[in-house]
């Protein structure tokens, strides 16, 4: 089998999981008083101060903290619940977990994107100028999920910071494959996910600055200092802290190898005949969106015959094919149900990107 869907999971590191079976045997809930209890807090604690330092902030007052929910869905969740009163500025090309929630909030205003899928900067500064001194907060991944394309966070934290909004970034796609600098970047909302970098599945936090206070959206016990209910999720937690911290500090890395593999394989399909998306802009280095004139679902079909598992690019749908609202955001309909998407993790080989090319060969000209 050839996997080549890392932006919708990764295996767990296998040295992060063996890690793991030190505590497994040991029952603790962070939350009991006794021994077994204590000895959860001092994990839990250290590891949300490892994804803290991993990360580049300082966990404390007049600084961030670390809220550990069950993965970014919830953290996005969180972070916009808390914020219904408020006006939401959110990109066209938002996760499910972002966009279907605003698109519920009648004050929330949805920032336009270009044929690359990159954001109308003018539109959102045009919107903060006539809502000045409304209660704003911008929402806007770090990098999308289906087409690769990295925002401008820098220059949107800017405008966060001149028209006094909040500013939360789905940084999901983000950690381990480029560099994200919560701190310079002045962000007061940060959602990680577990799965997507070799942790455990059902893990993340939002990482926010210690001064928004936040209303648990699920009612229960008030674990997490009142913020997210229901007994922390230790084992994952410690998956979360070991596999942030190598994710990050194997950027360089990272990047050398997938980037690699990325431009060969988009040369090839250039080749061919493909068409990649998004080429044009700043994008992760993994990450491939390629149009031809095969249905999706075809495509997918033949692929996994072929033992090859890709995507069609659509964010993580319960098994639903569907075109995304991503490309629909880039007027680009006609090829959004034609997509593939490659998102390669650094165990792929050129062997199995020259495999990939072959079947993508086949199946694209035999049609
Ligand atoms: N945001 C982005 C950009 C994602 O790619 C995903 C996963 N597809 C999520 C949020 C949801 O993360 P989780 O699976 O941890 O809920």
């Amino acid at each position: 089998m050839i996997y080549l869907d890392n932006n919708s999971t990764t295996r767990i590191i296998p040295e992060i999981f063996e890690a793991l079976s030190e505590y497994t045997n040991i029952p603790m809930n962070p939350s009991s008083i006794h021994y077994f209890g204590r000895e959860g807090r001092k994990l839990l604690e250290s590891s949300r101060s490892k994804i803290a330092s991993s990360l580049g902030i300082k966990i404390g007052r007049g600084e961030y903290k670390v809220i550990f929910t069950s993965g970014a869905t919830e953290a996005n969740n969180l972070v916009l619940k808390n914020h219904e009163d408020y006006h939401v500025f959110y990109s066209a090309t938002e996760h499910p977990s972002v966009y279907n929630l605003c698109n519920q909030n009648e004050k929330a205003i949805q920032i336009p994107v270009d044929k690359n899928g990159v954001l109308d900067l003018s539109f959102l500064e045009n919107n903060l100028i006539k809502l000045k001194g409304e209660k704003i907060l911008i929402s806007v991944m770090a990098a999308n999920n289906e087409t690769g394309v990295i925002n401008n966070l820098k220059a949107i934290s800017n405008l966060a910071r001149e028209y006094d909004a909040k500013i939360h970034s789905d940084a999901v796609q983000a950690v381990g494959k480029i560099p994200l600098n919560i701190t310079d970047l002045d962000l007061d909302f940060v959602s990680i996910s577990g799965h997507k970098i070799g942790a455990m599945s059902g893990v993340g936090a939002l990482i926010a600055k210690d001064h928004h206070s936040l209303k648990a959206i699920n009612v229960g016990g008030g674990q997490e200092k009142g913020e997210r209910s229901g007994t922390e999720n230790l084992i994952g937690a410690i998956s979360l802290a070991n596999a942030t911290e190598f994710a990050v500090n194997n950027i360089v890395n990272y990047t050398e190898k997938t980037k690699k593999l990325r431009d060969f394989t988009e040369e090839e399909l250039k080749k061919l005949g493909g068409v990649i998306i998004s080429s044009e802009v700043d994008r992760l280095p993994n990450t491939i969106l390629v149009a031809s004139n095969t249905s999706s679902n075809v495509q997918l079909i033949k692929f996994d015959s072929e033992n090859i598992a890709v995507s069609n690019g659509s964010a993580c749908s319960s098994g639903r094919v569907q075109a995304s609202h991503v490309l629909k955001a880039m007027k680009q309909d006609d090829i959004a149900s034609n997509v593939i998407r490659v998102s390669f993790s650094e165990d792929n080989t050129l062997e199995e990107a020259k495999k990939f090319v072959q079947v993508w060969k086949d199946i694209n000209h035999s049609i």
